[in-house]
């Protein structure tokens, strides 16, 4: 089966991306949306995000192949019910979420009976709202299908053929091994991120007027992180809590060692983990998924 008809519902940073790429890329495919938000339909449309943007969920779901949810993960469930009388019979229901076995389990329990398959495009950034789309956010990102036991595998690859067309690479992964990889890749980077910035702001020492003007030292790149989308992120780690524990115990251990290397004065320690991840940061350049320019590329000024 081929995907010709997709709807989006959600259109933030996500679901505004999937629609302009689908214009830049894949023509053919025709794309309507529905958000709940008036103001984001209005600006949907006034952007151009999706070819229809529809004053209701049903309207926008009817002639779907393919409906994917952009939505926080907490909201899932409430939106798969709301399309769940309209969907047509053939209809496969995706979703962008960033954990896959609670929202695998939300969509199980609102659509018995249709064709779901979760997916997880790995790509984003700090921003949200439709103004935050871009067609390229997918180009040379991996998208990790998580499909349930006994899928049926047209339409899996009919998904997988879908986000190939909008420039990702894609991978076929179990829901919770993709919840533990993505708890150590994403997770707990934004965990820590979120912690760094408010010990710094919650200093008495330091003001936060010297954290931010001397933040070009390493903390700036933090905020970036950590000024993401309050609501899904909150959402992920309520969703995602036994991968991210677990990740979070090493990394607690780990901390601990490093600890007791700066006290004792134990340099090799710190040398040598230091020398093996600058391998890792190598490695991520060579596998396209950073710029190799010194300081993601910031203009220094001459
Ligand atoms: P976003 O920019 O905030 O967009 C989400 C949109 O969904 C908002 O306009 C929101 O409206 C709307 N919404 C919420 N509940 C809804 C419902 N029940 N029915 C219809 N619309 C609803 O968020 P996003 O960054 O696109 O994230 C969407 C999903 O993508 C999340 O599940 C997230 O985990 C996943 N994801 C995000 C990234 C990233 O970097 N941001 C990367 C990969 C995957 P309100 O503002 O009124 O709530």
């Amino acid at each position: 089966m081929r995907v010709r008809s997709v709807a989006i519902i959600g259109l933030g940073l996500l679901g505004g991306s999937i629609g302009l790429a689908v214009k830049a890329r894949a023509p053919g495919i025709t794309t309507r949306g529905w958000d709940r938000d008036p103001s984001v339909r209005e600006r949907a449309a006034a952007r151009g995000l999706v070819g229809e943007v529809c004053e209701t969920a049903e309207v926008a779901v009817a002639e779907a192949d393919l409906v994917i949810l952009c939505v926080p993960v907490g909201a899932m469930g409430d939106a798969a019910r709301a399309i769940a009388p309209a969907l047509a019979p053939h209809a496969i229901v995706s979703d962008v979420g960033s954990s896959k076995e609670a929202v695998a389990k939300a969509l199980a329990e609102a659509l018995p009976g249709v064709c779901v398959i979760p997916a997880h495009p790995v790509a984003g950034t700090e921003q949200s709202g439709p103004e935050a789309g871009f067609a390229t956010l997918f180009a040379g990102r991996w998208c990790i299908i998580t499909p349930p036991e006994g899928a049926n595998p047209g339409a899996v690859q009919a998904l997988a053929d879908f986000w190939a067309q909008l420039g990702s690479r894609v991978e076929i992964m179990d829901a919770a091994h993709h919840d533990l990889v993505l708890a150590v890749t994403s997770h707990i980077p934004h965990l820590i991120a979120y912690t760094i910035v408010g010990t710094a702001s919650d200093l008495e020492d330091v003001t936060q007027s010297e954290v931010i003007k001397y933040s070009a030292g390493g903390f700036r790149d933090f905020t970036r992180i950590a000024a993401s989308d309050p609501v899904m992120w909150r959402d992920v780690f309520l969703t995602n809590k036994g991968a991210v524990l677990e990740m979070l115990g090493r990394f607690t251990e780990d901390l601990t060692a490093l600890q007791r290397a700066i006290r004792s004065g134990n340099g090799d320690t710190l040398f040598d983990l230091f020398t093996r991840t600058r391998a890792i940061r190598r490695a991520v350049i060579e596998q396209g998924q950073d710029d190799e320019r010194p300081d993601f590329g910031r203009e220094h000024g001459t």
